[in-house]
């Protein structure tokens, strides 16, 4: 059969997005995440927002942890969706004989997810070390606007404490053969509104 052959880092994404992590009730019961964490042999804790939502956060140790780290980003949640306009169902992560999988959050974005712990998983199998320390941290509510989410993060000490150097978040899909990267989209940009009141 064709799961027989599949590659295991497929299987895997497949398998993450058969978890309805879909708005409006996401289940954020996160076992998944922490049991592949443990599974490549990456430390992972939660921090408990005031919101009441979880952050997850991973945690691969660099060779010089004083330096400033690599945080690679993404949300667990997913948008909702009209069920029967699908071709399969959004939570069968259906493969078809061409090799595409259909599933709510295949590009937005449990694929980058799986690929963040596929490369470490990888790179750590290989014996690879780097300088750097590797963060993965695993946020909620992105969908609706990260307010309960990211936005209350990086106020915590536990966010200034990951030492951030450099973050990757998600992209979007390209339809053509060109990767599109999103350049200091988050960026702050000050400006003064001047409102004269005649
Ligand atoms: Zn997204």
């Amino acid at each position: 059969t064709m799961s027989s052959s599949e590659n295991p880092s497929t299987s895997l994404f497949r398998e993450y997005l058969r978890i309805r992590t879909v708005h409006p009730d996401p289940d954020y019961g996160n076992q998944f995440l922490v049991r592949v964490a443990k599974d490549i042999g990456l430390e992972s804790r939660k921090v408990k927002l005031s919101s009441g939502r979880d952050i997850l956060v991973m945690t691969w140790q660099g060779t010089d942890p004083k330096l400033k780290s690599v945080i690679l980003n993404s949300h667990i949640d997913v948008v909702p969706v009209y069920e029967d306009l699908w071709t399969h169902p959004p939570f069968a992560a259906h493969k078809d004989e061409a090799g595409n999988i259909y599933a709510r959050g295949t590009q937005d974005m449990k694929c980058v997810t799986i690929q963040y712990l596929e490369a470490l998983r990888q790179l750590k199998s290989d014996g690879s070390h780097f300088p750097r320390t590797i963060h993965l941290t695993l946020v909620p509510d992105e969908e609706t606007g990260g307010h309960t989410g990211m936005e209350l993060f990086v106020d915590y000490p536990e966010f200034k404490d990951l030492n951030p150097g450099i973050t990757l978040d998600e992209g979007l899909a390209s339809p053509t053969e060109e990767f599109s990267v999103f350049y200091g989209e988050k960026c702050p940009w000050w400006i003064t509104v001047h409102c004269r009141g005649d």
